[in-house]
C-alpha cells in the first residue's frame, strides 16, 4: 500500500487514512490556499507500527522520495547548514483529540543550521534572536515529546532566564539569552535522557515521527478516547509540513480564528492573534493575545486575505470552520482547518443561517442538529451572573437546574411539595419506594451510584434534574442532614441548588432562568417574539415535522399532562396508565374490591369506581379532542394498592385483640396476594381474566365517557389497550367481553363511538406469536420497558444499581438497554412482531410506548422498522419530533 501522500494528493474525504488534519491540509492545498508544502504519513502506517513495533517495509523509501520532492520544491535541503529547510512533524487522527497527542516544530535545526537560518533571516540582531529562539523551542519540544523528559524542567530554566532579565515576557530575551538556553536545554537532555540531543536532521525527523505514532497510546489520549467513545484502534496520521515563522519579528505572528462565533453562531471576526510568536504560544497564554479584529490595524493586507479565505472555507465546507494561521513577514499561511465544534444554541442558529445563505438545504439543516442538543436547550439553567457557593460535585445524571429545600425522605418530599414548597430529595441512593418523592421533588441528589443508578435512570425518564454519586457528601437519612467537605452541614429544610448539567451542588439558592425554548413550545412565547435561537428552533422543527413519517404521541395520564403534550406537538396519547387513577382516596375503593367476599360486594366496589374513572377519561378526551387516546387497562399487581405487608403486620400485632376486623382481613389479603416476583406475577391481562368485572368496569367507563363527549359535540377517539398479553387466547377472551360492553353502551346511550382494541407487545412470546395475536388486535404497542426486562431477564429496579455500572465498564453494552433500545435482541423481536402482525392484518397500527420512544437512537430504529408512531413523556416530544425528522431526511 501507499503510505505517504503529498498534500496535493489528498482531500477532505480521506480522514480515515490521512487523519482530519492531513485531509483538510490537502483540501486547502487543492483549493489554492497558501498552505506550506508537505506530506502525510497514513494512519495505516501508524497501525502497523503500533502492532509490530516497527515501521512498515517501504515506508522509509516513500518518506525519502517525498522529502526529496519537498526539498526540490523549496530549493533547500532539510537542515541544510547555510539555508535550512525546517519542518514540523504533527499528529492528526480521524477525530480531533485536542492537545492529546504530539507535535514537534523547527525540525532540522542544529548548531550549524541555526547560523544559516539567522543569516537568511537577515543576519541582524533580530534575525539572530529569531534563529536561536526557534532552536531552543526545538530542543525543548523534542526533549519533552520525543525523549519523554518532564516539560517543567525546560519551563523552569526559561522562567529563570526571564527573571534574571527582570521581566516575565519572552520579548525581554535576546539572542544571547536563547543561545544560553539552548545550552541549558541540551544539558537537561543529556542528564535526563541519557543521550545527546540528535543533531542529524533526518534522525530528528524519524524519531519525531515515531514519537507521534507512540503518542496515540499516551495515557491521556487513551482516557480521552474512552470518554468520547472514539475507537482505540484507529491510529494517527503524521503530517510533515514546511515551517513558516510567526516569530520573525513584529511583522509576523500566529493566530486562531472561527468563521463565526461558536457560542452563538453570529457571523463576524472571531479569534486571537499574537505578534512575534510561534505555534502554541497563542493558546498557551504566554503573553496577552489581541482580538483578531486588531489584525486589521497591524497588517491590513494579511487581514483582508484571511477574511476572504475564511469566507471561501465556509462556502466550501458549508459549515462553521476553525482555523490556525501564521503570518511570516506580512505573508499569510494557513496551517489547519476543520469543521468546528459548537454549542447547542449555535448549532441551531448556524444551521438556519446557512440555509438563508443558500449553502445548505432545509433537510441538511435538520440533519445538522440533534435531539440531544434540543434537550439541552430545554432545561432551565442557573443564572451565570449570580453568586454561588459550591459544596460538592457529583455526576451530571440528568440535566437541569433545581433549587429547593433539602428533604431526606419520600414522605417529606410529598408533604412539602403538597404545600407548594420546592424540595430536593437527598438520599444515599434511591429505590422504587422513593418514586412518589422523586415525582414531587424539583431535583434529586444522591451520594452513591453512577449514571445508571436508579435515581439517574428514573430522573432522566421523568426529565427531572439529578446529580448522583456525590461521594463527598455524607448523607445521614435518620438525622435528616448531610455533611459536605469543610464541615458544611445541610439539615432538612435548608435550601440547596443542584446543576444536573455539570453535577455541581451549591449551598443556598442560585437564581434559575427559564429556557425560552420551552416557553416557545408551551405557546407562551411566539416564534416572532422569540430571540434568534427560538426562531431557529421554530424553523428547524417545522422542517423536521414536514419531513417525518413517524407520528409522535405522548405518555400522559392526566388532562394537564395531555394538554401540555398537545402544546408540545403530541398527535395523541400513546399510553395512558390507568393505575394512577386508583391511588389517593380511591385506594379505599380498591381495598373494598380486593376484600369483597361475594359477587355483590365486588360489584358494589366496581360500581363505586366506575363514575370516577369515567370522569378521568372525559378529561383526557377533552384535552386530546380529535386525536387518538390509547388507554391501557390496569396493569400492576393489586397488592401495590394495599398497605405494606410489614407495616400492616405490625399494626395488627400492636393492636392485639383490638385490631379491627377490616385490618385482619386486609392482612390476610395482603399475605394471600404476596408474590415472590410481582413483575412476572398476577398483573396485566391476567388480572382481567382472574378478577371478574374489573376490565369490564374500565371498558364501560371508557365507552360511556366517549359517548358523553360525543354528545357534548366533541370528537373522542379511544383506543383500548390490553397489557402483558402472551397468547392470543388471553386477548380473545378479554376482547369478546369488551366488544359486548361497547355494544351495550351503544344501546344505552344511543351513541356509537368506535373504539379500537389492541394490545401491548411486551413479552417475547407475544412478539414471537404476533401473527396469531394480530387476529384479535387492531393495534400493537411495543412496551419496550417490559420487553427489555423480559428479553434480557433483567429486573430493571434491581439490576441497574446492582451491576450495570460494571457491565458498562466491561463494554458488554455501551449504554443501558433501558435507555437506548437494544437493536440486536429486543429490536429483533420488534421486527418479527411488526412483520408478522402486518402479514395477518395489513394496516395494523404499530407504535412504541416505552421510555425508548423519546430516545434519539431508538426513534431512528422505530423509523427504520416502519412503526406508525412513537410515544414518549411530554417533555421529550420535541426531541422525538426532531429525531423522527432526522431519521427521514
Ligand atoms: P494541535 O493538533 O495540537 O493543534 P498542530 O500540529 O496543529 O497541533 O501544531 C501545534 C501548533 O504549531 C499550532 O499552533 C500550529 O499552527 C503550529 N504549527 C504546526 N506546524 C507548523 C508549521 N509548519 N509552521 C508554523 N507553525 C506550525
Ligand atoms: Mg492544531
Ligand atoms: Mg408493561
Amino acid at each position: 500500500p501507499k503510505y505517504v501522500y503529498d498534500f496535493t494528493e489528498g482531500n477532505k474525504d480521506l480522514k480515515d487514512l490521512l487523519g482530519g488534519k492531513g485531509a483538510n491540509l490537502a483540501e486547502m492545498t487543492n483549493l489554492g490556499l497558501p498552505v506550506p508544502p508537505g506530506f502525510t504519513i497514513t494512519t495505516e502506517a501508524c497501525r502497523h507500527y503500533l502492532r509490530h513495533g516497527t515501521v512498515p517495509e517501504g515506508l522509509r523509501e516513500e518518506v525519502d522520495a517525498h522529502l526529496a520532492a519537498l526539498e526540490q520544491k523549496m530549493g533547500r535541503r532539510l537542515g541544510q547548514p547555510d539555508n535550512p529547510l525546517l519542518v514540523s512533524v504533527r499528529s492528526g487522527a480521524k477525530f480531533s483529540m485536542p492537545g492529546m497527542m504530539e507535535t514537534v516544530l523547527n525540525i532540522g535545526l542544529n548548531d550549524e543550521s541555526v547560523k544559516g537560518l539567522a543569516a537568511v533571516a537577515g543576519g541582524d540582531a533580530a534575525a539572530e534572536r529569531f534563529a536561536w529562539d526557534s532552536y531552543r523551542r526545538l530542543v525543548q519540544m523534542f526533549g519533552k515529546t520525543v525523549l519523554g523528559i518532564d516539560g517543567e524542567l525546560f519551563e523552569e530554566a526559561l522562567e529563570e532566564r526571564k527573571r534574571a532579565k527582570g521581566s516575565d515576557s519572552d520579548l525581554a530575551l535576546d539572542a544571547e539569552d536563547f543561545k544560553a538556553l539552548v545550552g541549558t536545554f541540551k544539558q537537561i537532555v543529556r542528564e535526563h535522557a541519557g543521550r545527546e540531543f540528535p543533531t542529524d536532521p533526518r534522525e530528528q525527523m524519524d524519531l519525531a515521527i515515531k514519537a507521534v505514532f507512540d503518542s496515540w497510546n499516551a495515557d491521556r489520549a487513551v482516557l480521552y478516547r474512552r470518554q468520547e467513545r472514539i475507537p482505540a484502534d484507529l491510529g494517527t496520521a503524521v503530517n510533515v509540513c514546511t515551517m513558516v515563522f510567526g516569530n520573525l519579528g513584529m511583522d509576523s505572528g500566529t493566530g486562531v480564528a472561527f468563521t463565526r462565533d461558536p457560542a452563538t453562531g453570529h457571523q463576524g471576526v472571531y479569534g486571537d492573534y499574537l505578534q512575534n510568536a510561534q505555534g502554541e504560544d497563542v493558546v498557551a497564554g504566554i503573553r496577552n493575545t489581541v482580538p483578531l479584529s486588531e489584525l486589521e490595524k497591524i497588517d491590513k493586507r494579511s487581514y483582508d486575505e484571511l477574511l476572504a479565505i475564511m469566507a471561501k472555507l465556509e462556502n466550501h465546507y458549508r459549515d462553521l470552520c476553525d482555523i490556525e494561521f501564521t503570518i511570516e513577514r506580512g505573508k499569510l499561511w494557513m496551517l489547519q482547518t476543520r469543521v468546528g465544534k459548537r454549542t447547542a444554541a449555535a448549532a441551531f442558529r448556524i444551521a438556519t443561517q446557512l440555509v438563508d445563505q443558500g449553502l445548505i438545504t432545509q433537510d441538511e439543516a435538520v440533519a445538522r442538529v440533534t435531539g440531544a442538543q434540543l434537550a439541552q436547550l430545554m432545561f432551565p439553567r442557573f443564572d451565570e451572573k449570580a453568586d454561588r457557593q459550591q459544596i460538592a460535585k457529583g455526576m451530571n445524571a440528568s440535566p437541569g437546574a433545581a433549587v429547593g429545600k433539602a428533604v431526606f425522605s419520600s414522605e417529606k418530599a410529598v408533604e412539602l411539595a403538597g404545600k407548594g414548597e420546592p424540595v430536593i430529595l437527598v438520599r444515599r441512593e434511591t429505590n422504587p419506594d422513593d418514586l412518589a418523592g422523586m415525582v414531587a421533588a424539583e431535583g434529586i441528589l444522591t451520594s452513591r451510584g453512577g449514571k445508571t443508578s436508579h435515581a439517574a435512570v428514573v430522573a432522566r425518564g421523568m426529565g427531572k434534574t439529578c446529580v448522583c454519586g456525590a461521594e463527598e457528601l455524607d448523607v445521614d437519612v435518620r438525622a435528616r442532614r448531610f455533611t459536605a467537605p469543610g464541615g458544611v452541614v445541610v439539615s432538612e429544610g435548608d435550601l440547596i441548588s443542584i446543576d444536573g448539567s455539570t453535577g455541581a451542588v451549591y449551598l443556598g439558592r442560585v437564581p434559575v432562568v427559564n429556557s425560552p425554548v420551552v416557553d416557545y413550545f408551551e405557546g407562551k412565547l411566539s416564534a416572532a417574539e422569540g430571540d434568534e435561537l427560538v426562531q431557529a428552533v421554530d424553523r428547524i422543527m417545522t422542517w423536521a415535522d414536514a419531513k417525518r413519517r413517524l407520528q409522535v404521541r405522548a405518555n400522559a395520564d392526566t388532562p394537564e399532562d395531555a394538554a401540555r403534550a398537545r402544546r408540545f406537538g403530541a398527535q395523541g396519547i400513546g399510553l395512558c396508565r390507568t393505575e394512577h387513577m386508583f391511588l389517593g382516596e380511591r385506594r379505599q375503593l380498591v381495598e373494598n374490591l380486593v376484600l369483597a367476599e361475594t359477587d355483590q360486594e365486588r360489584q358494589e366496589a366496581l360500581d363505586a369506581l366506575e363514575p370516577l374513572q369515567r370522569q378521568d377519561f372525559i378529561g383526557l378526551f377533552e384535552a386530546m379532542d380529535g386525536l387518538p387516546v390509547t388507554i391501557r387497562l390496569i396493569d400492576p399487581p393489586l397488592h401495590e394498592f394495599l398497605p405494606d405487608l410489614t407495616e400492616l403486620s405490625v399494626r395488627v400485632a400492636v393492636a392485639g385483640d383490638d385490631a379491627t376486623p377490616k385490618d385482619r382481613r386486609l392482612l390476610e389479603a395482603v399475605r394471600r396476594l404476596h408474590e415472590q416476583n410481582p413483575m412476572l406475577g398476577l398483573r396485566g391481562v391476567r388480572l382481567g381474566l382472574v378478577i371478574p368485572g374489573l376490565f369490564a368496569m374500565q371498558v364501560r367507563a371508557i365507552a360511556e365517557a366517549a359517548a358523553e363527549c360525543r354528545k357534548a359535540g366533541g370528537d373522542p377517539r379511544p383506543e383500548i389497550m390490553i397489557p402483558l398479553v402472551g397468547a392470543v387466547q388471553e386477548l380473545e377472551a378479554v376482547r369478546e367481553e369488551a366488544l359486548g360492553i361497547l355494544e351495550q353502551v351503544k344501546q344505552s346511550t344511543g351513541v356509537d363511538v368506535p373504539a379500537m382494541i389492541g394490545t401491548m407487545i411486551e413479552l417475547p412470546r407475544a412478539a414471537l406469536t404476533a401473527g396469531q395475536i394480530a387476529e384479535a388486535a387492531e393495534f400493537f404497542s411495543f412496551g419496550t420497558n417490559d420487553l427489555t426486562q423480559t428479553t434480557w431477564g433483567f429486573s430493571r429496579d434491581d439490576v441497574e444499581s446492582a451491576f450495570f455500572g460494571r457491565y458498562l465498564e466491561l463494554g458488554i453494552f455501551g449504554v443501558s438497554p433501558f435507555e437506548t433500545l437494544d437493536r440486536d435482541g429486543v429490536g429483533r423481536l420488534i421486527r418479527i412482531a411488526a412483520e408478522e402482525g402486518r402479514r395477518t392484518r395489513p394496516g395494523i397500527k404499530l407504535g412504541i410506548c416505552g421510555e425508548h420512544g423519546g430516545d434519539p437512537d431508538s426513534v431512528h430504529f422505530c423509523h427504520e422498522v416502519g412503526l406508525d408512531y412513537v410515544s414518549c413523556s411530554p417533555f421529550r416530544i420535541p426531541v422525538a419530533r426532531l429525531e423522527a425528522g432526522r431519521a427521514a431526511v
